[in-house]
């Protein structure tokens, strides 16, 4: 595989671009390792609230090792250990868990969390804090949670109009941290013509690996005739990067689980094929639809690298403990995750 910015000239040779950074963030890693960790270690079932990450194959292949996935914590049996998702839990959560006597493991994002905190923070200082997201989503109704008085949820840059504040000298924006960052900067920019005083978060709320998986697309986009994201459909920064493909040139963009999903009728016609997936898509699902490619005659792969990324998170601190009370103080991520990447 090569490996430069965007090939220069047109090609009439069948190729492929494939993007970089894909796949796995730092916040998906840490969390499908405390699940397996915690299975070796405390054995199974071990509960998970919600799915881990939204991925059908991770999902399906925890399951597989005695992960239990339960949508409430009160299908959790007393006294059973229960995994908080990447997405993050409002704390009414937690206190459910407690009242159940619970063993919890927090795997929420640490880059979730700093939005939760955001959020607690402007609370108190009694702002109105507009949070631009997905209603229902997971992460939104997490960090909502934290303050739900004082959360207003801003759907789209077509919501704004609807939206009221109590005072609009104290007002902030947050967001969900897997928006499409360009659809978010429009809602943002209604937002101030709105309301002038509107505060800006203190750092970027919309996460690294997703700034940087649409990055790779939207330099490849405009040289590629079909975008195939690998990732699911509940997974909402892989959506975005359909998105993001479609509106920077591609012709067609279509999101895929697995490599058999693929209708052999969007290669008519298609010369360059782009390939990315979402953070919470281990990467050997997209060497199938690679190999499934290059059986088609894609087998010249260039690499569209947009940004370089070396993040890691420490497992959770409830984890380590255990981890370290067994003899295995190792809390690394990035490895021991099998098939998982
Ligand atoms: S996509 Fe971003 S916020 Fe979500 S788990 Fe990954 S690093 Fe964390």
């Amino acid at each position: 595989m090569t490996s430069t910015p965007v090939a220069a000239a047109p090609s009439r040779t069948k190729r492929v671009l494939l993007a970089a950074p894909r796949g796995y963030c730092a916040g998906v890693d840490r969390a499908v390792v405390t699940v397996q960790k915690a299975l070796d270690l405390y054995g199974p079932p071990v509960y998970v609230r919600k799915e881990i990450v939204h991925n059908k194959h991770v999902v399906t292949t925890l399951e597989k090792r005695g992960a239990i996935f339960v949508e409430e914590t009160d299908e959790v049996p007393e006294g059973a250990t229960v995994i908080f998702s990447a997405h993050g839990v409002a704390p009414v959560v937690h206190e459910e868990a407690a009242a159940l006597k619970l063993k919890t493991i927090d795997a929420t994002c640490p880059l979730v969390t700093k939005v939760h905190r955001e959020a607690v923070r402007f609370a108190s200082d009694d702002f109105d804090i507009l949070l631009i997201g997905h209603e229902g989503h997971e992460e939104v109704v997490g960090t909502a949670g934290e303050a739900p008085e004082h959360i207003t949820l801003v759907q789209s840059p077509d919501h704004v109009d609807e939206v009221t504040v109590r005072d609009p000298e104290k007002v902030v924006w947050l967001s969900q941290t897997t928006l499409s960052v360009d659809e978010t900067m429009e809602t943002v920019r209604r937002l101030r013509e709105k309301f002038p005083k509107l505060q800006d978060p203190p750092s970027d709320d919309i996460c690294y690996a997703t700034q940087n998986r649409q990055l790779a697309v939207k330099q490849m986009a405009p040289d590629t005739d079909l975008m195939i994201v690998v990732g699911s459909r509940n997974s909402s920064n892989s959506v975005r990067l359909v998105e993001v493909a479609l509106e920077h040139g591609s012709r067609a963009g279509h999101l895929v689980d697995y490599a058999d999903e693929i209708d052999e009728s969007w290669l008519d016609g298609v010369t360059t094929v782009g390939v990315t997936s979402g953070a919470s898509v281990p990467e050997v699902l997209v060497r199938d639809v690679l190999d499934y490619l290059a059986a088609r005659g894609y087998e010249d792969v260039t690499a569209v690298q947009a940004a370089q990324e070396s993040l890691l998170f420490a497992l959770p601190n409830e984890l380590r403990r255990d981890l370290k009370l067994a003899g295995n103080g190792d809390d690394k991520v990035r490895h021991d995750a099998g098939a998982l990447r």
